[in-house]
């Protein structure tokens, strides 16, 4: 209930334009984001690497309405490619396609990825494109599959909530196609969607065991303990397997477990968010765990 309210709040625009004028929002969002700037986030960057983990950065922004807002991003996100390579940073980047375009037209985001694409392989980079919700799912997996032909360094996100996920899953290990394996961030209806935790969880190890019987560059992002202890005993038991595997969590979740995983020999990456547009991911991650709502209670209360 609580978790449909705040997912519904996360789309108001309105809500949005207030929250983000407020200055003690911003200072309270900052446990979940690196800053509104991208200094801020190169920063957060040296000190997750110096910490032994990866990056991967998201310029905060979605669903777009406007040709130029879509090139104007595209041209962002190159920016963040050549500042990752000029600052010598471990680090790639996350987007999503609706901000480079995808509600607008698909050939103007095909054009837009193909140019953050072709970036990131002149830097030697790599471009995760982030799964946002299921209305997009073919569209995203469509562009995603066209240009992965051309284009290795580009890796998908699939969401075990989806009813559909087991076939998609099987037709991007056929291919080896590099996958991040989340659990699925936004509302979707029972039609679509599992809507319980039993059910989300066991289609995720699920969909864990057939990419770990494929050659697929695997991404476990959760900050699910038993999903995590999933993922190290099909990594034991699939010893030969030659494709990297990493964990990935977001910037300010579960510290403790980044750590250990690091402590304990594994590749970690952090996903680490930063821009003026910080609203419905913030959101989205109230939703998530309620209980970070009485974090922000307490920041307010403080002041
Ligand atoms: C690196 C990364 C990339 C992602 N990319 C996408 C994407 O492209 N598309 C998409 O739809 N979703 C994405 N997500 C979000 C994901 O789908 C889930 O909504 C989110 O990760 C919560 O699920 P969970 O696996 O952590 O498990 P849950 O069952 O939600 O949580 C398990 C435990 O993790 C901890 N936890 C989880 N969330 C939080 C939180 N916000 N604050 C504090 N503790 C928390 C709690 O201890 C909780 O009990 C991504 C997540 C990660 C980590």
């Amino acid at each position: 209930m609580l978790r449909s309210v705040l997912l519904y709040l996360s789309e108001q625009k309105g809500l949005q334009e207030f929250i983000l004028r407020r200055r003690l929002a911003r200072r309270v969002s900052r446990r979940f984001v690196a800053g509104e700037t991208l200094d801020e986030a190169i920063q957060v960057t040296r000190d997750l690497n110096a910490r032994g983990m990866d990056v991967t950065l998201d310029h905060l922004g979605e669903s777009v309405e406007r040709e130029d807002q879509a090139g104007k991003a595209t041209d962002d996100y190159i920016a963040i490619l050549e500042r990752i390579s000029r600052g010598k940073v471990r680090a790639g980047i996350s987007i999503k396609l609706t901000q480079i375009g995808l509600a607008i037209d698909h050939d103007l985001c095909r054009r837009n990825l193909r140019r953050v694409a072709e970036a990131a392989r002149d830097y030697g980079n790599f471009v995760r494109i982030d799964m946002e919700a299921s209305q997009y799912v073919q569209p995203t997996l469509d562009l995603f599959y066209e240009l992965n032909r051309e284009f290795k360094n580009l890796g998908a996100v699939i969401q075990s909530y989806l009813r559909r996920s087991e076939g998609d899953i099987r037709e991007l290990a056929a291919r080896g196609a590099s996958v991040r394996l989340c659990k699925g961030a936004y509302k979707e209806p029972p039609e679509l969607a599992f809507q319980k935790k039993k059910e989300v969880d066991a289609s995720y190890v699920q969909l864990l065991e057939i990419l770990m019987e494929s050659e697929s560059p695997l991404a476990v992002a959760t900050h699910d303990s038993r999903m995590i202890g999933a993922a190290k005993r099909l990594v034991r038991d699939h010893s030969n397997r030659e494709a990297p595997v990493e964990f990935q969590m977001l910037y300010g979740v579960r510290r403790d477990l980044q750590a250990r995983l690091v402590e304990e020999g594994y590749r970690v990456r952090v996903y680490v968010p930063y821009g003026t547009q910080w609203y419905p991911y913030f959101m989205r991650r109230m939703a998530e765990r309620p209980a970070n709502l009485l974090f922000v209670l307490r920041a307010l209360k403080g002041k």
